[in-house]
């Protein structure tokens, strides 16, 4: 029963005990359903967003399905839930009517909470979600041309300190589930009305056609999680997002950079922002653990597991910190030999924040070496700063919501 008891925890978004969980105690999750129990306890329902399909196949088996029937049911629920977003099982048309009783019975289809949604000039919309236990993180839907990236969230806070970061500043609450990963991409979908009708092709723009794991959190310490989540963005026969068009960004956790190739399969970004230990140490603290070369060498290995795709460097335009042409020049230097671009991303301030952004034209004359170098130098156009959503500004906007909004558990 403790198996059962594992997955019922992880997966129903609404269950009141989900405790805080800190980044050692992230079970993985794939083994507990292998060995779940033949009958499900009664009296529980199981949220179906975030299983994977042998998670799936085993709980409905467990259920009750006959374990004949059980590799084309998963095809069938798979493909309402995931391909035409249908939260309600008396919907699934193509399932006989005892066995959506069945179905509804004992499973639920429940994403994260919507809480709110601010829009920007530039259009960009930032979500905030509540998550199981009343904790909050952002998620950030940016429209561009022919493209829309979300940028969605893979931890509460983060156990890592980057000093240019707001989301540092907020220590780690707890990993979310593969679900409520999957929850944010299905919400964004609900709020831009991109599910198909039933019976109609899913439209050839896809108003989100890309995802970003840029938003709060390490990604790689929350591995099992994101890994699962992303395969379920990725499966050809729900959001079917292909593989390149999902990015994970990490600040270097270097013992798991190799995983994501193999076991994930996405584009990979990489927080580098600095040109020595030296400055990458106050910058980026875990650098201290694994350095700039550590991370490189691992990184020369990366294309060969990943089939030779470019890896994205990211590097934070810090004012008189990492800015200078020498930086530019040991930059690319230090990276000779990867398959790369780099990303310059203008320092966004947030409240007490202890560094400034890059002149305009000294990130134009960074862009221009790294250019010239061979390397493709785009600088990242900060969006939806109004509303509080670019790259390390998300922390406060929680914050700020949580004061001045009136928490409803603490309402008569
Ligand atoms: N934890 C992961 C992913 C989330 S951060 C990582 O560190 O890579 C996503 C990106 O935003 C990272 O490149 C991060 O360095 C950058 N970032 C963080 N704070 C920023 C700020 N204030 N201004 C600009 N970029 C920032
Ligand atoms: Fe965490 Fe990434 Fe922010 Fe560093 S930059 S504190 S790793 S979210």
């Amino acid at each position: 029963m403790a198996y059962i008891a594992i997955l019922t925890l992880r997966q129903i978004a609404c269950d009141k005990a989900s405790t805080e969980r800190s980044a050692t105690m992230t079970a993985p999750i794939t083994q507990d359903v292998l060995t779940i129990p033949r009958k499900l306890p009664e009296g529980v329902r199981i949220n179906l967003v975030g299983l994977t399909r042998p998670q799936l196949r085993d709980a409905l088996i467990a259920a009750g399905t006959p374990e004949k029937q059980a590799k084309m049911r998963v095809g069938q629920i798979w493909q309402w839930v995931y391909y035409w977003g249908v939260r309600d099982f008396a919907r699934m048309t193509n399932l006989a009517k005892d066995y959506r009783a069945l179905l509804a019975d004992r499973f639920e289809i429940v994403l994260p909470e919507l809480v709110s949604r601010q829009i920007s000039a530039d259009g960009t919309r930032k979500y905030l979600v509540r998550i199981a236990g009343g904790h909050e993180v952002e998620v950030v839907y940016i429209p561009e041309e022919g493209r829309g990236t979300l940028c969605i969230s893979s931890q509460v806070g983060c156990t890592l300190t980057c000093s240019f970061c707001h989301t540092g500043t907020q220590k780690l609450v707890r990993n979310l589930t593969a679900g409520e990963i999957v929850g944010q991409v299905m919400l964004a979908r609900d709020d831009l009305g991109e599910w198909p009708e039933p019976g109609e092709g899913a439209g050839a723009d896809r108003l989100v056609s890309n995802v970003v794991l840029m938003g709060m959190g390490e990604p790689l310490y929350n591995f099992d999680a994101v890994r699962d989540a992303m395969g379920i963005v990725m499966d050809g026969e729900g959001i079917a997002l292909g593989r390149r068009r999902i990015t994970l960004s990490t600040s270097g956790v270097v013992p798991e950079i190799a995983r994501c190739a193999t076991e994930i399969g996405c584009q990979l970004a990489i927080s580098f922002h600095a040109t020595t230990d030296e400055v990458r140490d106050q910058l980026v603290p875990i650098n201290k653990r694994w350095n700039i070369k550590a991370l490189l060498d691992t990184l020369r290995e990366y294309p060969r597991l990943s089939n030779s795709e470019r890896i994205t460097f990211e590097y934070v335009m810090l004012k008189g910190v990492n800015d200078s042409d020498a930086d530019a020049r040991r930059l690319v230097k230090l990276i000779a030999g990867i398959p790369a671009k780099i990303n310059l991303i203008p320092f966004n301030e947030w409240p007490g924040s202890p560094y400034e952004r890059s002149d305009w034209e000294r990130i134009e004359a960074f862009a221009d070496i790294i250019y010239k170098a061979g390397y493709a130098s785009p600088i990242r156009t900060p969006r939806g700063e109004d509303i509080m959503a670019a790259c390390g500004q998300l922390k406060s906007a929680t914050e700020r919501a949580r004061k001045t909004r009136p928490d409803p558990r603490a309402m008569p």
